[in-house]
């Protein structure tokens, strides 16, 4: 297998794919060839075809041993691609049925990663994006919540990088240091 394999994993909200699509122009202009897949959008596909939902943001609410289904099914079509690739996913799904996991067993093992990236901010902040961001069915949920969500997310890291031996890199997207946030983004995928 060639090539760097980066998990990118953050809150809703947290500006992941923001700080995701600046740090790609960035390696453009560096001509640092990656390819950046969205695991979210590779499960809607399916999800999608299947007549399970309409909107992406509906498939955290299906029958946990769904969202299981289409988590294999899309880890096993971006395993296959080479090069230098960005995941975009979560490490933890917020469900009805509690936390699952986004990188079980089944998906490292097709992904392989060599490092996983926790995109952080405070859970105020990320409340007030929640609440200006028109274009997702976010969730409705209180700072403290979105606070254990962040924290839960490490403790599932932490679980990641035991079973592979990848890295774990925390990137702060904070207000109005979206530049920050990018610098430290390329710095982990040059
Ligand atoms: P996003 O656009 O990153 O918020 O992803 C949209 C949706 O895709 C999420 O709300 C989850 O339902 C699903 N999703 C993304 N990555 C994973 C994963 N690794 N495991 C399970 N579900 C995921
Ligand atoms: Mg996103």
């Amino acid at each position: 297998m060639s090539g760097k394999r980066v998990v990118i994993t953050g809150v809703p909200g947290v500006g992941k794919t923001t700080v995701i699509d600046a740090s790609m122009k960035r390696l453009v202009e560096e001509n640092i060839p990656y390819k950046a897949v969205n695991f979210g959008t590779c499960m809607f596909e399916t999800a999608k075809s299947e007549g399970f939902v309409e909107d992406r943001d509906q498939m955290r609410t299906l029958d946990k041993d769904i969202q299981k289904k289409l988590q294999k099914l899309a880890a096993q079509r971006i395993g296959t691609m080479e090069g230098n690739i960005i995941i975009d996913t979560h490490a933890s799904v917020k469900t009805p049925a509690g936390y699952l996991p986004g990188l079980p067993e089944w998906v490292l093992t097709e992904l392989h990663p060599n490092t996983i990236v926790l995109v952080e901010t405070d859970e105020d902040q990320i409340l007030l994006r929640r609440m200006g961001d028109e274009s997702r069915k976010r969730d409705a949920e209180g700072s403290r919540s979105i606070a254990e969500h962040q924290q839960m997310n490490r403790a599932f890291a932490a679980a990641y990088a035991m079973m592979t031996g990848c890295t774990v890199q925390i990137v702060r997207n904070e207000n109005f240091l979206l530049d920050h946030a990018i610098d430290a983004m390329v710095a982990v995928l040059r």
